[in-house]
Protein backbone atom coordinates (compact mmCIF):
# COMPACT_ATOMS: atom_id res chain seq x y z
CA UNK A 1 0.00 0.00 0.00
CA UNK A 2 1.26 3.34 -0.94
CA UNK A 3 1.57 6.36 1.79
CA UNK A 4 -1.04 8.62 0.22
CA UNK A 5 -4.31 7.65 -0.18
CA UNK A 6 -5.57 6.85 -2.87
CA UNK A 7 -8.16 9.52 -4.82
CA UNK A 8 -11.27 8.91 -5.54
CA UNK A 9 -13.24 10.51 -7.82
CA UNK A 10 -16.06 12.91 -6.03
CA UNK A 11 -19.75 10.63 -6.09
CA UNK A 12 -22.57 11.55 -4.02
CA UNK A 13 -24.92 8.39 -2.58
CA UNK A 14 -28.26 8.48 -0.34
CA UNK A 15 -30.95 6.65 0.49
CA UNK A 16 -34.66 7.00 1.50
CA UNK A 17 -36.80 4.43 3.22
CA UNK A 18 -40.35 3.58 1.71
CA UNK A 19 -41.47 2.91 5.35
CA UNK A 20 -43.84 5.48 4.84
CA UNK A 21 -44.43 9.20 3.07
CA UNK A 22 -42.28 11.46 2.93
CA UNK A 23 -41.89 14.10 5.87
CA UNK A 24 -40.67 17.56 6.27
CA UNK A 25 -37.76 16.22 8.29
CA UNK A 26 -36.87 14.28 5.33
CA UNK A 27 -37.06 16.79 3.01
CA UNK A 28 -34.78 18.90 4.73
CA UNK A 29 -32.58 17.33 6.38
CA UNK A 30 -32.17 15.22 2.98
CA UNK A 31 -34.01 15.47 -0.27
CA UNK A 32 -33.75 19.37 -0.14
CA UNK A 33 -29.56 18.86 0.09
CA UNK A 34 -29.65 16.06 -2.54
CA UNK A 35 -31.08 18.79 -5.20
CA UNK A 36 -28.40 21.34 -3.95
CA UNK A 37 -26.04 18.60 -4.74
CA UNK A 38 -27.15 17.22 -8.45
CA UNK A 39 -27.32 21.29 -8.77
CA UNK A 40 -23.60 21.62 -8.37
CA UNK A 41 -22.82 19.21 -10.78
CA UNK A 42 -22.01 16.57 -8.74
CA UNK A 43 -22.30 12.89 -10.11
CA UNK A 44 -25.44 12.06 -7.92
CA UNK A 45 -27.27 8.56 -7.23
CA UNK A 46 -30.15 8.39 -5.31
CA UNK A 47 -31.59 5.38 -4.10
CA UNK A 48 -35.29 4.61 -2.31
CA UNK A 49 -34.34 1.77 -0.46
CA UNK A 50 -37.31 -0.54 0.16
CA UNK A 51 -34.86 -3.17 1.72
CA UNK A 52 -34.28 -1.50 4.30
CA UNK A 53 -37.85 -0.80 4.70
CA UNK A 54 -38.72 -4.41 4.79
CA UNK A 55 -36.67 -4.67 8.34
CA UNK A 56 -40.09 -3.96 9.68
CA UNK A 57 -43.07 -5.17 8.35
CA UNK A 58 -44.51 -3.64 5.79
CA UNK A 59 -47.90 -4.45 4.02
CA UNK A 60 -46.91 -5.42 0.18
CA UNK A 61 -49.58 -3.11 -1.34
CA UNK A 62 -48.45 -0.08 0.77
CA UNK A 63 -44.49 -0.64 0.34
CA UNK A 64 -45.53 -0.80 -3.73
CA UNK A 65 -47.28 2.34 -3.25
CA UNK A 66 -44.69 4.14 -0.92
CA UNK A 67 -41.99 3.19 -3.34
CA UNK A 68 -43.53 5.08 -6.29
CA UNK A 69 -44.72 8.07 -3.97
CA UNK A 70 -41.41 8.23 -2.74
CA UNK A 71 -39.74 8.67 -6.42
CA UNK A 72 -42.25 10.68 -7.25
CA UNK A 73 -41.21 13.12 -4.18
CA UNK A 74 -38.00 12.86 -5.57
CA UNK A 75 -38.71 14.06 -8.69
CA UNK A 76 -41.14 16.93 -7.55
CA UNK A 77 -38.46 18.32 -5.33
CA UNK A 78 -35.93 18.32 -8.14
CA UNK A 79 -34.64 15.46 -8.97
CA UNK A 80 -34.08 15.01 -12.48
CA UNK A 81 -33.90 11.29 -13.63
CA UNK A 82 -31.63 12.10 -16.57
CA UNK A 83 -29.31 14.47 -14.33
CA UNK A 84 -29.43 12.00 -10.76
CA UNK A 85 -29.46 8.16 -10.48
CA UNK A 86 -32.75 6.97 -9.52
CA UNK A 87 -33.84 3.74 -8.60
CA UNK A 88 -35.23 1.12 -6.27
CA UNK A 89 -32.75 -0.55 -4.36
CA UNK A 90 -34.12 -3.93 -4.43
CA UNK A 91 -33.55 -3.91 -8.38
CA UNK A 92 -29.75 -3.79 -8.13
CA UNK A 93 -29.38 -6.90 -6.57
CA UNK A 94 -24.80 -5.93 -5.69
CA UNK A 95 -26.24 -4.14 -2.48
CA UNK A 96 -27.51 -7.41 -1.09
CA UNK A 97 -24.67 -9.49 -2.24
CA UNK A 98 -22.25 -6.45 -0.44
CA UNK A 99 -24.16 -6.49 2.23
CA UNK A 100 -23.30 -10.26 2.99
CA UNK A 101 -19.89 -9.21 3.21
CA UNK A 102 -20.00 -6.79 5.25
CA UNK A 103 -21.86 -8.79 7.57
CA UNK A 104 -18.99 -10.80 7.34
CA UNK A 105 -16.68 -7.45 8.47
CA UNK A 106 -18.61 -5.51 10.67
CA UNK A 107 -18.39 -6.81 14.31
CA UNK A 108 -21.56 -7.50 16.84
CA UNK A 109 -20.29 -5.15 19.04
CA UNK A 110 -20.32 -2.54 16.59
CA UNK A 111 -23.65 -3.19 15.88
CA UNK A 112 -24.83 -3.34 19.56
CA UNK A 113 -23.82 0.30 19.70
CA UNK A 114 -26.20 1.96 17.28
CA UNK A 115 -28.49 3.66 18.64
CA UNK A 116 -31.31 3.36 15.77
CA UNK A 117 -31.26 -0.07 16.77
CA UNK A 118 -31.80 0.40 20.25
CA UNK A 119 -34.78 3.51 19.42
CA UNK A 120 -36.68 1.49 16.58
CA UNK A 121 -36.20 -2.28 18.76
CA UNK A 122 -37.53 -0.55 22.31
CA UNK A 123 -38.00 -3.05 24.72
CA UNK A 124 -38.22 -5.59 22.54
CA UNK A 125 -35.42 -6.15 21.02
CA UNK A 126 -35.32 -9.99 20.99
CA UNK A 127 -38.12 -10.05 18.95
CA UNK A 128 -36.62 -7.49 16.67
CA UNK A 129 -35.59 -8.86 12.90
CA UNK A 130 -31.94 -9.94 12.46
CA UNK A 131 -32.44 -7.43 9.37
CA UNK A 132 -32.71 -4.18 11.46
CA UNK A 133 -29.56 -5.38 13.53
CA UNK A 134 -27.47 -5.88 10.56
CA UNK A 135 -29.47 -2.50 8.75
CA UNK A 136 -26.29 -0.57 9.33
CA UNK A 137 -24.07 -3.05 6.85
CA UNK A 138 -27.00 -3.01 4.23
CA UNK A 139 -26.10 0.76 4.37
CA UNK A 140 -22.42 0.42 4.22
CA UNK A 141 -23.34 -1.62 0.83
CA UNK A 142 -25.70 1.41 -0.46
CA UNK A 143 -22.82 3.33 -0.43
CA UNK A 144 -20.11 1.40 -1.04
CA UNK A 145 -21.43 -0.58 -4.02
CA UNK A 146 -20.95 2.90 -5.84
CA UNK A 147 -17.90 3.93 -4.40
CA UNK A 148 -19.52 7.07 -3.14
CA UNK A 149 -17.61 9.32 -1.55
CA UNK A 150 -20.18 11.67 -0.06
CA UNK A 151 -23.36 10.88 1.71
CA UNK A 152 -25.51 13.58 2.47
CA UNK A 153 -28.12 12.35 5.28
CA UNK A 154 -29.60 14.11 8.36
CA UNK A 155 -27.98 13.97 11.85
CA UNK A 156 -30.13 10.69 13.15
CA UNK A 157 -27.97 9.02 10.30
CA UNK A 158 -24.19 10.13 11.57
CA UNK A 159 -23.07 7.03 13.63
CA UNK A 160 -24.12 4.70 10.90
CA UNK A 161 -21.97 6.69 8.48
CA UNK A 162 -19.25 6.36 11.11
CA UNK A 163 -19.72 2.91 10.99
CA UNK A 164 -19.46 2.34 7.04
CA UNK A 165 -16.34 4.18 7.72
CA UNK A 166 -15.09 1.61 9.98
CA UNK A 167 -16.30 -1.23 7.65
CA UNK A 168 -14.28 0.09 4.71
CA UNK A 169 -11.30 0.80 6.72
CA UNK A 170 -11.50 -3.05 8.37
CA UNK A 171 -11.99 -4.09 4.70
CA UNK A 172 -9.07 -2.70 3.21
CA UNK A 173 -7.02 -3.42 6.05
CA UNK A 174 -7.83 -7.11 6.42
CA UNK A 175 -7.03 -7.31 2.71
CA UNK A 176 -4.03 -5.42 2.05
CA UNK A 177 -6.21 -2.83 -0.40
CA UNK A 178 -7.46 0.57 -0.70
CA UNK A 179 -10.62 -0.93 -2.31
CA UNK A 180 -13.14 1.24 -0.45
CA UNK A 181 -12.92 5.28 -0.39
CA UNK A 182 -13.36 6.39 3.16
CA UNK A 183 -16.61 8.48 3.47
CA UNK A 184 -17.36 11.99 4.29
CA UNK A 185 -21.39 12.70 6.06
CA UNK A 186 -22.48 15.97 4.68
CA UNK A 187 -24.74 17.07 7.26
CA UNK A 188 -25.69 20.72 6.18
CA UNK A 189 -28.13 23.33 6.55
CA UNK A 190 -30.47 24.58 9.73
CA UNK A 191 -32.80 21.17 9.84
CA UNK A 192 -30.36 18.84 9.89
CA UNK A 193 -32.48 16.98 12.87
CA UNK A 194 -36.14 18.35 12.59
CA UNK A 195 -38.17 16.71 15.70
CA UNK A 196 -41.51 15.80 16.32
CA UNK A 197 -44.07 18.54 16.97
CA UNK A 198 -45.61 16.86 19.71
CA UNK A 199 -42.18 15.95 21.53
CA UNK A 200 -39.16 18.19 21.10
CA UNK A 201 -36.66 15.41 22.18
CA UNK A 202 -38.01 13.24 19.41
CA UNK A 203 -37.20 13.44 15.85
CA UNK A 204 -39.60 13.83 13.55
CA UNK A 205 -39.98 10.29 11.42
CA UNK A 206 -42.04 8.86 8.72
CA UNK A 207 -43.00 5.73 10.69
CA UNK A 208 -43.86 7.52 13.80
CA UNK A 209 -48.01 6.21 14.98
CA UNK A 210 -48.72 9.94 15.06
CA UNK A 211 -49.86 11.55 12.08
CA UNK A 212 -49.47 14.78 14.35
CA UNK A 213 -46.46 14.29 14.78
CA UNK A 214 -44.98 14.84 11.44
CA UNK A 215 -45.74 17.46 8.28
CA UNK A 216 -46.15 14.90 5.26
CA UNK A 217 -45.17 15.81 1.94
CA UNK A 218 -48.87 14.99 0.77
CA UNK A 219 -50.56 17.08 3.55
CA UNK A 220 -52.59 19.82 1.99
CA UNK A 221 -52.12 23.75 3.51
CA UNK A 222 -54.97 22.65 5.84
CA UNK A 223 -53.64 20.13 7.67
CA UNK A 224 -49.94 22.01 7.28
CA UNK A 225 -51.97 25.03 9.39
CA UNK A 226 -53.54 22.73 11.73
CA UNK A 227 -50.86 20.88 12.74
CA UNK A 228 -48.15 23.70 13.52
CA UNK A 229 -50.64 25.14 15.43
CA UNK A 230 -51.50 22.67 17.52
CA UNK A 231 -47.33 21.94 17.66
CA UNK A 232 -46.11 21.65 21.14
CA UNK A 233 -44.60 24.90 22.67
CA UNK A 234 -43.78 26.54 25.91
CA UNK A 235 -45.79 29.92 26.20
CA UNK A 236 -42.63 32.03 26.25
CA UNK A 237 -42.63 34.42 23.20
CA UNK A 238 -39.62 33.91 20.84
CA UNK A 239 -36.42 35.49 22.54
CA UNK A 240 -34.42 38.46 21.70
CA UNK A 241 -31.45 36.24 20.73
CA UNK A 242 -30.39 32.62 19.84
CA UNK A 243 -28.82 31.38 22.81
CA UNK A 244 -32.21 32.26 24.30
CA UNK A 245 -33.43 28.77 22.59
CA UNK A 246 -31.10 26.44 24.26
CA UNK A 247 -33.22 25.10 26.77
CA UNK A 248 -36.43 25.53 24.56
CA UNK A 249 -36.42 22.61 22.08
CA UNK A 250 -39.86 23.21 20.90
CA UNK A 251 -39.28 26.19 19.82
CA UNK A 252 -36.12 25.57 18.41
CA UNK A 253 -37.63 22.78 16.37
CA UNK A 254 -39.90 25.88 14.75
CA UNK A 255 -37.20 28.45 14.46
CA UNK A 256 -35.11 26.07 12.44
CA UNK A 257 -37.76 24.39 10.54
CA UNK A 258 -38.29 28.40 9.37
CA UNK A 259 -35.04 28.78 8.53
CA UNK A 260 -34.48 25.78 6.34
CA UNK A 261 -37.63 26.79 4.53
CA UNK A 262 -36.72 30.20 4.00
CA UNK A 263 -33.13 29.60 3.10
CA UNK A 264 -32.08 31.91 5.82
CA UNK A 265 -30.06 31.16 9.09
CA UNK A 266 -31.75 30.57 12.78
CA UNK A 267 -30.53 34.32 13.83
CA UNK A 268 -32.05 36.26 10.91
CA UNK A 269 -35.70 34.08 12.02
CA UNK A 270 -34.95 35.32 15.65
CA UNK A 271 -33.75 39.11 14.61
CA UNK A 272 -37.51 39.26 12.68
CA UNK A 273 -39.69 37.32 15.27
CA UNK A 274 -37.68 37.81 18.14
CA UNK A 275 -39.91 39.08 21.23
CA UNK A 276 -43.33 37.37 19.45
CA UNK A 277 -45.66 34.79 20.74
CA UNK A 278 -46.11 31.58 18.99
CA UNK A 279 -49.88 33.05 18.35
CA UNK A 280 -48.01 35.35 15.62
CA UNK A 281 -45.06 32.67 14.25
CA UNK A 282 -46.88 29.78 13.88
CA UNK A 283 -49.42 30.89 11.24
CA UNK A 284 -46.00 32.98 9.67
CA UNK A 285 -44.48 29.68 9.84
CA UNK A 286 -47.70 27.61 8.49
CA UNK A 287 -48.03 30.32 5.66
CA UNK A 288 -44.20 29.72 4.68
CA UNK A 289 -44.04 25.91 4.73
CA UNK A 290 -47.83 25.75 2.35
CA UNK A 291 -46.13 28.03 0.20
CA UNK A 292 -42.69 25.62 -0.45
CA UNK A 293 -44.53 22.42 0.10
CA UNK A 294 -48.05 22.75 -2.11
CA UNK A 295 -45.88 23.13 -5.47
CA UNK A 296 -44.07 19.67 -4.64
CA UNK A 297 -47.82 18.38 -3.16
CA UNK A 298 -49.21 19.20 -6.15
CA UNK A 299 -46.55 17.54 -8.55
CA UNK A 300 -46.48 14.11 -6.33
CA UNK A 301 -49.90 13.91 -7.29
CA UNK A 302 -49.70 14.79 -10.79
CA UNK A 303 -46.56 12.02 -11.28
CA UNK A 304 -48.48 9.46 -9.26
CA UNK A 305 -51.80 9.53 -12.08
CA UNK A 306 -49.02 7.73 -14.07
CA UNK A 307 -47.55 5.12 -12.14
CA UNK A 308 -46.10 2.95 -15.32
CA UNK A 309 -44.15 6.05 -15.77
CA UNK A 310 -42.61 5.94 -12.59
CA UNK A 311 -41.80 2.62 -13.03
CA UNK A 312 -39.68 3.71 -16.00
CA UNK A 313 -37.84 6.14 -14.88
CA UNK A 314 -36.98 3.70 -11.39
CA UNK A 315 -35.98 0.50 -14.14
CA UNK A 316 -34.13 2.77 -16.21
CA UNK A 317 -32.14 3.81 -13.00
CA UNK A 318 -31.85 0.87 -11.91
CA UNK A 319 -29.94 -0.37 -15.17
CA UNK A 320 -27.70 2.87 -14.85
CA UNK A 321 -26.92 1.55 -11.11
CA UNK A 322 -26.04 -1.58 -11.97
CA UNK A 323 -23.29 -0.88 -14.22
CA UNK A 324 -21.21 0.90 -11.82
CA UNK A 325 -22.12 -0.99 -8.77
CA UNK A 326 -21.54 -5.09 -10.45
CA UNK A 327 -18.31 -4.52 -11.78
CA UNK A 328 -17.43 -3.19 -8.04
CA UNK A 329 -19.27 -5.78 -6.66
CA UNK A 330 -17.12 -8.09 -8.80
CA UNK A 331 -13.86 -7.15 -8.25
CA UNK A 332 -14.57 -7.25 -4.45
CA UNK A 333 -15.47 -10.59 -4.41
CA UNK A 334 -12.34 -10.76 -6.20
CA UNK A 335 -10.34 -9.29 -3.63
CA UNK A 336 -12.09 -11.88 -1.08
CA UNK A 337 -11.07 -14.74 -3.28
CA UNK A 338 -14.39 -16.04 -4.30
CA UNK A 339 -14.29 -17.55 -7.76
CA UNK A 340 -15.80 -15.45 -10.20
CA UNK A 341 -15.74 -17.68 -13.34
CA UNK A 342 -18.32 -16.11 -15.46
CA UNK A 343 -16.41 -13.72 -18.10
P1 LIG B 1 -38.21 5.79 9.54
O1 LIG B 1 -38.98 6.34 10.69
O2 LIG B 1 -38.91 4.68 8.82
O3 LIG B 1 -36.77 5.46 9.88
P2 LIG B 1 -37.35 8.37 8.59
O4 LIG B 1 -38.32 9.49 8.56
O5 LIG B 1 -36.34 8.33 9.69
O6 LIG B 1 -38.15 7.00 8.47
P3 LIG B 1 -35.37 7.51 6.67
O7 LIG B 1 -35.76 6.91 5.38
O8 LIG B 1 -34.90 6.61 7.77
O9 LIG B 1 -36.59 8.40 7.19
O10 LIG B 1 -34.24 8.61 6.42
C1 LIG B 1 -34.11 9.25 5.14
C2 LIG B 1 -33.25 10.48 5.29
O11 LIG B 1 -33.97 11.51 5.99
C3 LIG B 1 -31.95 10.27 6.06
O12 LIG B 1 -30.93 11.03 5.45
C4 LIG B 1 -32.27 10.83 7.42
O13 LIG B 1 -31.11 11.27 8.11
C5 LIG B 1 -33.18 11.99 7.07
N1 LIG B 1 -34.07 12.30 8.16
C6 LIG B 1 -34.99 11.47 8.71
N2 LIG B 1 -35.64 12.09 9.68
C7 LIG B 1 -35.13 13.34 9.77
C8 LIG B 1 -35.40 14.47 10.60
N3 LIG B 1 -36.33 14.40 11.54
N4 LIG B 1 -34.68 15.59 10.41
C9 LIG B 1 -33.74 15.67 9.45
N5 LIG B 1 -33.43 14.64 8.63
C10 LIG B 1 -34.12 13.49 8.79
MG1 LIG C 1 -35.01 6.67 9.81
Amino acid sequence: MSDTPKAFPPRIFSGIQPSGGLTLGNYLGALKRFVQAQDQGIETIYCMVDLHAITVWQDPAKLRHATRELAAGFIAAGIDPARSILFNQSQVPAHAQLAWIFNCVARMGWLKRMTQFKDKAGKNAENASTGLFAYPNLMAADIMAYHATHVPVGEDQKQHLELTRDIAAKFNHDYGVEFFPIVEPVIEGAATRVMSLRDGTKKMSKSDPSDMSRINLTDDADAIAQKLRKARTDPEPLPEALDGLAERPEARNLVNIYAALADISPEDVIAQYGGQGFGAFKPALADLAVEKLAPINAEMSRLMQDVAEIDRILGEGAARANAIAQPILDQCYDIVGLVRSRP
